[in-house]
């Protein structure tokens, strides 16, 4: 990749932004809007419709309207195909040019936004494209003069709403599936991290999605996806985000039409090395990438290292080195490997957190501090604490940031015991040569992903979902279709 086409759009102008309802651009009703800043230097970037309740329900009215009248449903296979095709190539077109406004909106560096924003959105786009012609329903085996269909049907009105710290890759997960089994979607983007994903939704109606089937609504979460939630006409709300979030979805959903509602909540990954592992300096290298890119703001990220004791000082000494060579700084800047947090907000939680870890025991090894404040962005040093406890905060709350927590263990039972010790079960990995060992923490390891002797890079084919307050359902894969359907018997006398 070249620096010079990312500084050749570093500062170009963003106009305000609007919702897009009905396949026109629509301000708020109220014509309120919220200022953009830029987590790269703190300055206003540009303004985004604040939107009203009033706005989410007529933009949920426009894509009951398009799923009513089978506009998007009701085309060939083929056709959706086509269109879903054409959309991802369209996406992969101004792959850079989303890539640097979400990283000029949400922080990320640069490098990490071009691979995992529009390149993993397309290719998202693209595998649930070509699966649409291919899921089909099913015969029971019904005995005598009866016949026993299985359809399988859109669910209808899809609410999808989406966090901060992937905003065009997450959004792609439920997307792609949602429209491909020819639902229709009201999409929310997260205030902070709303530009590049509009985009993307601009993208989708040159691509020639009729109008309708996806609107897009931004705004407060209290205000829009409270209104999305409550709405007695989404029939689907799926989510990623925080769990205190997904919390109230769970009640808004109770409160109104008892909607379906899949939770991709927060995680506090732990990632177990064993002195057996069969590459301790790559072991290193790993998990320093795996807490810190983004600057820990994933979902997945290995924020908990569990290390056996034999090996802990040396192992640490290593990480940290790793982590030294990690440059903290521009986040359009290819030779960034940290960006900048996303918010000033979260920058504040972040220093809470090392304040407290430090006041429950345990010791900053490396960081801890806020750095580059004269760039007016919010940028934190890579952070490793270490003598953390199993009760401590900062081993039971997701930090979101680029803070390591560490622990030693000495058997293979007691790294099962830390590893398990928290509400979360999202993600996970074990580094070990011995082959009984590494099947054992895979089963033992409450988690939706464990990864072994790797962390992270789980491509589309494989699920991602949560166990426990990680969430419920899944993304990625054909798995996520699932979600996006509902089965209607026909029992046919014959
Ligand atoms: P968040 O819950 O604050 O916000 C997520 C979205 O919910 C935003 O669009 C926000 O506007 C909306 N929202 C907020 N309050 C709402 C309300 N009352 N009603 C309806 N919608 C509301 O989360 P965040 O800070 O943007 O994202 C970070 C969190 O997301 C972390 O916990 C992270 O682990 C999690 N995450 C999980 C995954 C996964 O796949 N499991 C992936 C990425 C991020």
């Amino acid at each position: 990749m070249d620096q010079s086409k990312i500084d050749a759009l570093r500062d170009q102008s963003v106009f305000p932004q609007s919702h897009l309802i009905d396949g026109k651009h629509v301000p708020a009703s109220d014509g309120a809007a919220m200022d953009v800043l830029s987590p790269l230097d703190g300055r206003m970037l540009t303004t985004v419709a604040k939107g009203t309740v009033a706005d989410m329900e007529a933009a949920i009215a426009s894509a009951r309207a398009a799923f009513d009248d089978r506009r998007w449903a009701g085309q060939p296979p083929a056709a959706r195909k086509k269109i879903l095709m054409k959309w991802a190539d369209l996406i992969e077109a101004n792959a850079l040019e989303l890539a640097v406004l979400g990283v000029r909106d949400n922080g990320t560096e640069i490098g990490m936004a071009i691979k995992a924003e529009p390149g993993s959105a397309a290719g998202t786009i693209r595998y649930y494209a070509e699966a649409l012609d291919k899921v089909y329903g099913e015969i029971a085996p019904t005995q005598g003069d009866v016949l026993g269909l299985i359809h399988k049907e859109p669910v209808g009105v899809v609410g999808a709403i989406i966090p901060w710290n992937f905003p065009l890759m997450i959004g792609a997960w439920k997307l792609g599936p949602a429209l491909a089994m020819g639902n229709s979607v009201v999409l929310k983007p997260a205030e902070t991290a709303s530009l590049s994903l509009m985009r993307m939704v601009e993208l989708a109606q040159e691509a020639g999605l009729p109008p309708g089937a996806l609107n897009a609504v931004t705004g407060e979460g209290a205000v829009v996806g409270e209104a999305m939630g409550l709405s007695m006409d989404v029939d689907v709300l799926v989510f990623t985000g925080s769990g205190g979030t997904g919390r109230r979805l769970m009640e808004y959903a109770a409160r109104s039409n008892m909607k379906r509602v899949y939770l991709e909540l927060g995680g506090k990954s732990p990632n177990i090395i064993f002195a057996d592992a069969p590459d301790l300096d790559e072991a290193a290298k790993v998990a320093a990438h795996g807490i810190f890119r983004n600057a820990g703001q994933v979902c997945v990220a290995g924020s908990r290292l569990l290390v056996e004791a034999s090996i802990h000082d040396d192992f640490v000494a290593q990480v940290a080195k790793v982590a030294q060579g990690m440059r903290v700084g521009d986040p359009l800047s290819l030779k960034t490997a940290i960006g900048a947090v996303n918010s000033e907000t979260q920058l504040r939680q972040n220093l809470g957190f090392v304040d407290t870890a430090t006041n429950e025991g345990g010791q900053v090894r490396m960081g801890g501090s806020r750095i580059l404040q004269e760039t007016g962005g919010y940028f934190m040093e890579p952070t490793i604490i270490t003598g953390v406890t199993p009760e401590a905060t900062i081993a039971q709350k997701e930090v979101f940031g680029p803070v390591l927590g560490v622990s030693a263990f000495d058997t293979d039972d007691d790294a099962i015991r830390i590893a398990n010790s928290t509400v979360y079960g999202l993600a996970g990995a074990v580094w070990t040569s011995n082959l009984s060992r590494a099947h054992r923490m895979v089963r033992g390891v409450r988690t939706g992903v464990m990864h072994v002797n790797t962390y992270g890079g789980a491509d589309g084919t494989v699920p991602l979902g949560g166990v426990g307050q990680s969430g419920n359902g899944h993304d990625k894969s054909l798995h996520a279709l699932e979600k996006y359907i509902n089965l209607k018997t026909a029992w046919i006398k014959l």
